[in-house]
């Protein structure tokens, strides 16, 4: 589709718009995942709130259809799309942190590690994901799990407040004490009710964490499992501790005798004095024989950033997810079945406990409904090569396929591809309908719907 009245956006607008044809098109169009590969009419870079106004009027008047591009890392590729407009935050960076209120506002263009590095300054962070370079504005937006989760609750948990611009061009602020029914679906509901321009969230005293990987032989895989099923959800909340199916990179951090080995293993960061995670962590750290037990005491920002390297823009992903109320024995075999075929170094599988603070708020006080699940378990299949889409594709619907059973139901929706309404609703399970009310009440044109889709009521 030829981009309509481009003069009209063009006379409001203070960024770049970038279109098919200009030299920034094929930069600008990329997004995380290489297996996306879409094609905008329009690339609207926005500069300022004033920008996004007149890029939400354009889309709107011209009818196109309009996705919003935040850090661009989502697996099914939603912060772009074929023919339309892409409202790209990119460029709307800025972070201030508060150290008074403790609190910090984030621009809808940052990502994870300009929000790490600018807290860490002050001794602080807020919780977010597990890489420093998803964007802040969609991993929010569907709730964000991350290393503090047991100890500080979800992304969502922490969030004060929100700037929005709304389909209708207007320009909202929302918490609980402004638009608070708009406040509640934002927390959980993903892109579906405007564009979030910025975001303040709650800050906590957390510099230096007690971090880093324990790894099992996989012929332990059974054993671990089910020593971690136990350890996890009784361990004290500062004691946060993923557990993975991986492959060991070939990097100088590893012993060369590691390289490449596939293995089970226990991501920690805890909180809190080191001697007593140390202490905390240790009976899970000595069952069977680890092959490999790096944890030590090391800043914040580091942990978010270790997998930022293995994990470049471009590679090819492909996700399947759940989340988890109970990790039976028969699950834990199939888990040990599907975890040992990893098909390529990048592939792995991640299970996140998200019990501790993120129980303490109710399935209805957010829109993030499985406040009950004890963890999200998320199988990505991934590879630097498409010759290998095929193979990374077929592990990991065979993995999910087999899992899904033992499941809750539903999934985080941040860790979903494009998987169709059925899918939507038993992510949102008992708040759909609540959701799909205040997506009238704010969004009845269904303007914005390159997103995990709420209807209007
Ligand atoms: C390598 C990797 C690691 C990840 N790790 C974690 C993790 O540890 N924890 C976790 O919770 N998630 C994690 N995720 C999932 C991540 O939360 C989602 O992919 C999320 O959608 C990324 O947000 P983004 O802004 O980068 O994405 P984008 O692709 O830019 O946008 C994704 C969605 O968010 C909406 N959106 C983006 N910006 C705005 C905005 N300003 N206003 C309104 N809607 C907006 C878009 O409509 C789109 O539907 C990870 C993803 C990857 C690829």
């Amino acid at each position: 589709m030829a981009p309509a009245n481009i003069e009209q956006l063009r006379s409001r607008f203070r960024g770049e718009i970038i279109q098919p044809g200009d030299a920034a098109y094929d930069s600008a169009r990329k997004v995380y995942n290489g297996m996306i590969d879409k094609r905008p009419a329009v690339i609207a870079q926005c500069v300022d709130v004033a920008d996004v106004m007149a890029a939400v009027d354009y889309g709107r008047e011209n009818q196109m259809l309009t996705a919003i591009r935040g850090g661009g890392h989502n697996g099914g590729g939603l912060g772009v799309c074929d023919d339309g407009l892409v409202i790209d935050l990119s460029k709307m960076k800025g972070v201030r942190v508060d150290p008074v209120a403790k609190t910090i506002h984030v621009g809808a263009g940052c990502v994870w590690g300009d929000v790490d590095h600018a807290a860490h300054a002050f001794g602080m962070a807020t919780p977010s994901g597990f890489i420093s370079t998803t964007g802040v504005a969609g991993l929010t937006l569907g709730g964000g799990i991350g290393h503090l989760t047991r100890g500080c609750g979800l992304t969502i948990d922490n969030l004060l407040s929100a700037d929005v611009v709304l389909a209708d061009g207007s320009f909202v602020t929302a918490s609980e004490k402004e638009n608070a029914d708009l406040f509640w679906a934002l927390r959980g509901g993903g892109g579906n009710f405007g564009v979030v321009t910025s975001f303040t969230f709650r800050l906590h005293p957390v510099k230096m964490v007690y971090a880093g990987p324990t790894f099992w032989d996989l012929k332990d895989t059974e054993q671990v499992m089910k020593a971690y099923r136990d350890f996890i959800l009784k361990a004290p909340e500062n004691i946060n501790g993923f557990f993975a199916f991986l492959t060991i990179p070939p990097a100088p951090m590893f012993p060369a005798e590691l390289h490449l080995k596939k293995v089970c293993g226990i991501m920690w960061c805890c909180t809190g004095p080191a001697d007593a995670a140390e202490k905390a962590t240790k009976p899970m750290r000595s069952v069977g024989t680890p092959i490999l037990d790096a944890v030590g005491e090391v800043p914040f920002p580091v942990v978010q950033s270790l997998f930022d390297a293995l994990y470049p823009s471009g590679l090819q992903w492909y996700w399947r997810a759940d989340f988890v109320n109970e990790l039976s024995d028969k699950a834990i075999a199939l888990h040990a079945e599907h975890g040992a075929a990893l098909p390529t170094m990048h592939s792995t599988m991640h299970l996140y406990p998200i019990d501790g603070q993120a129980h303490r708020v109710g399935k209805g006080d957010t829109a993030f409904s499985y406040r009950d699940a004890n963890w999200a378990e998320v199988i990505v299949g991934v590879d630097p090569d498409p010759a290998n889409n095929d193979k990374i594709t077929q592990w990991c619907k065979d993995y999910f396929d087999a899992l899904h059973p033992h499941s809750a139901g539903g999934a985080y929706v941040n860790f979903m591809m494009e998987e169709g309404q059925e899918r939507v609703q038993a992510s949102f399970r008992d708040n759909y309908a609540r959701l799909a009310t205040v997506k009238k009440k704010y969004d009845p044109s269904n303007f914005f719907r390159v997103n995990q889709n709420i209807r209007p009521a």
